[in-house]
């Protein structure tokens, strides 16, 4: 029969023997909380109270049972129930008639079945425990401070019958110490899990990938297989984060972790570091070929598209791998070498995977000290402006001057920007650096004579940010230096990233005057179709056809190309790096409108190019080169930087 068990009985005076009872039932108390606080296991704890309560109670069979999430009976302890009946329960689903524990965690009540074999509530349960020799069972919910049902207590006899006195005082004082017992590992699964997992993905936190990643070099250390490392990187991450919002780019973090999950086997662990930082350590590697194939599984899973909220984007993923007992066994070492190697990753192109070796070590670090002294130079101001002529090949006077960037070095002297322009590029540096240049050349040439222009170099990475045409119009009118005067050199980079974008800029540039020059022709890929899609003013023909001009019949071929199809676009044409006579005589018969190199004047200083080559607003035309006869090259050594 089934009814409510009420647990007031458990309140009336008792006899001796069940002061006995009450003792116990403080000794056992006592113990488990002492278990508790120790940080016991669970299952360790609720065992010993079983064990304590069949003890006090001879005859009684006791069982805990947790209650999951899912609404779902698991296991706790129930050290007299055979075997088979302890795993026949774990994982089965409370409900209205689901045996007495399975039905008192449903109804949030106690459920008393005095007699198994005839009770409807054991109707699906009874094959399993009439033959076990259970025939009554008297269960309570365990509830949790907030009154959630986390468990179940139960007392089986082997008779039919109901509980006694004493059965209702050892329920009341269990239930409160399962209670505490359960909640409290929930709470410690919880702090543990905080600690360890990263709550966006799911993932393995840094603090878990650290321990985890510490314990797998341990094993190598001790002579056994061997670990690989694999950082990965999110390529353009941040471009999608900051134009489709954080909730997209939160979402693509948590479809790049289940790519990951997917990746690997289950020996791996997957560990998200931060940001768009991924991690996974590749334990028991036979060899670099398992290394390999995890790798390019990872590249080839980032090369298809992630639809997230309508949006179609396309991120890649870059890897640097680092492996032990091959790179070491240290972890701090080991966790250098993948981060430098991803660093390589990411500069070859990105969307690959690269190995740690030790030359990337050594440039890697020449790099960063690089990037360092930068910063500085950045912040101290400590760049300078060369300026280099730029000559009528036809009349021989100046037209224009190129503004060529120095850094003074505090060991190392003049450094080249051909040195550092890549770094600054990088670490946006080249913004503050070329808005600085933009301002310097302007004031340096408002003290030239007005038909002299000044020719600045952009970085593309001045184009992405909103800010260049700012910074060209304030240069101009805070020197008050005409639009015209202003020639701005560019190479095909600029167009990689956002072409319709940087056309605009260009286009809005013309407009204003300002001249365009596609500096480096001949180096990129497909200097000619550029030439179609924008009106440039000016060419410059790459000083490495010009280096062989006189020797590689091929190059003048191409030079002459260049010149003739410029000359038909009605665009100017610039010679540059011109050192010899030879190359001189030539580029003229070919029609070459200008010409720049160390045979008309090195990079030098503004007061330099200004006296020298006679530009002063005020003064005549001095010395400047003669095309046809005169000594040419008196200039030509003048103050080499
Ligand atoms: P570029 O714009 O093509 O500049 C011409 C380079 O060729 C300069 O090198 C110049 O010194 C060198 N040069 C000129 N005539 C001759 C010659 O007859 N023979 C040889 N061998 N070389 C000659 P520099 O000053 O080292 O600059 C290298 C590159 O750095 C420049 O190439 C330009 O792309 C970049 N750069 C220079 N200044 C700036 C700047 O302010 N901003 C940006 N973004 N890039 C700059
Ligand atoms: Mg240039
Ligand atoms: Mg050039």
């Amino acid at each position: 029969m089934t009814s409510p068990w009420s647990l007031a009985g458990a309140r009336q005076p008792l006899p001796a023997s069940d002061r006995e009872t009450s003792g116990a039932l403080r000794a056992l108390e006592h113990e488990i909380l002492e278990r508790v606080a120790t940080g016991r296991p669970l299952a360790e704890v609720m065992e010993l109270l079983c064990r304590r309560v069949e003890a006090i109670d001879p005859g009684v069979i006791c069982s805990v049972l947790a209650v999951d999430r899912l609404g779902r009976l698991r296991h706790l302890a129930g050290p007299s129930l055979p075997e088979h009946y302890r795993a026949a329960i774990d994982g089965l689903a409370t409900g209205p008639s689901a045996g007495s524990c399975g039905t008192s965690a449903f109804l949030g009540q106690p459920v008393v079945v005095s007699d198994i074999a005839v009770d409807p509530l054991w109707a699906d349960y009874r094959d399993l425990a009439l033959p076990v020799g259970l025939r009554a069972c008297w269960s309570s919910p365990i509830k949790s401070s907030t009154g959630r049902v986390i468990g179940t207590f139960a007392l089986y006899r082997r008779t039919p019958g109901g509980p006694e006195p004493i059965d209702r005082e050892i329920v009341a004082s269990c239930l409160h110490h399962c209670a505490i017992a359960i909640e409290h590992e929930e709470a410690r699964r919880r702090i543990s899990e905080l600690a360890f997992r990263d709550a966006l993905t799911g993932l393995s936190n840094r603090t878990c990938f650290q321990a985890e990643a510490e314990q797998a070099l341990r094993i190598v250390a001790d002579g056994h297989g061997g670990v690989a490392i694999h950082y990965i990187d999110l390529d353009d991450f941040k471009i999608v984060n900051d134009t489709l919002g954080h909730r997209v780019g939160d979402q693509l973090l948590g479809e790049a972790a289940r790519r990951l999950l997917a990746c690997v086997g289950s020996g791996e662990t997957v560990a998200r570091l931060g940001g768009d930082e991924f991690a996974i350590i590749q334990s028991a590697v036979a060899g670099r070929k398992d290394v390999e194939a995890l790798a390019a599984r990872i590249v080839a899973a980032f090369g298809a598209p992630f639809d997230i909220e309508e949006n179609r984007v396309r991120v890649g993923a870059s890897i640097g791998i680092a492996m032990a007992p091959d790179d070491g066994c240290d972890l701090v070492a080991i966790l250098r070498k993948a981060d430098l190697a991803l660093y390589e990753a990411k500069g070859q192109g990105r969307g690959c995977a690269r190995f740690f070796t030790p030359e990337i070590d050594a440039a890697l670090q020449r790099r960063r000290v690089l990037e360092h002294d930068l910063r500085t130079a950045t912040e101290a101001r400590a760049f300078e402006l060369r300026f280099q002529p730029i000559v009528d090949l036809g009349r021989g006077n100046t037209v224009a001057v190129e503004a060529l960037l120095r850094w003074q070095h505090p060991v190392r002297g003049s450094v080249s920007p051909a040195e550092f322009i890549a770094v600054a590029e990088d670490t946006g540096l080249i913004e503050e650096i070329g808005e600085w240049v933009l301002h310097e050349a302007c004031r340096a040439a408002i003290a030239w004579r007005p038909e002299v222009k000044v020719s600045v170099n952009l970085s593309w990475r001045q184009f992405r940010r909103g800010g260049l045409m700012a910074d060209i119009m304030g240069a101009l009118e805070r020197t008050g230096l005409p639009p015209e005067r202003l020639e701005l050199e560019i190479t095909e980079s600029v167009f990689l990233s956002n072409s319709a974008a940087v056309g605009e800029t260009l286009r809005d540039l013309r407009r204003m005057g300002v001249g365009i020059v596609l500096d480096d022709f001949g180096t990129g890929y497909s200097s000619l179709s550029y030439l179609r899609t924008f009106p440039f003013s000016k060419i410059k023909i790459d000083r490495s056809f010009i280096a062989d001009l006189v020797f590689r019949p091929d190059c003048a071929a191409i030079v002459r190309a260049v010149i003739a199809l410029a000359r038909d676009l009605g665009i100017r044409t610039t010679a540059e790096g011109v050192e010899t006579e030879e190359q001189l005589d030539l580029l003229r018969e070919e029609g070459c409108i200008e010409g720049q190199g160390y045979l008309f004047g090195r990079p030098m200083t503004a007061a330099d190019v200004t006296t020298l080559f006679g530009l002063a607003s005020q003064q005549p035309v001095a010395r400047a080169f003669a095309a046809n006869d005169g000594p040419r090259l008196a200039l030509g050594g003048a103050r080499a930087s």
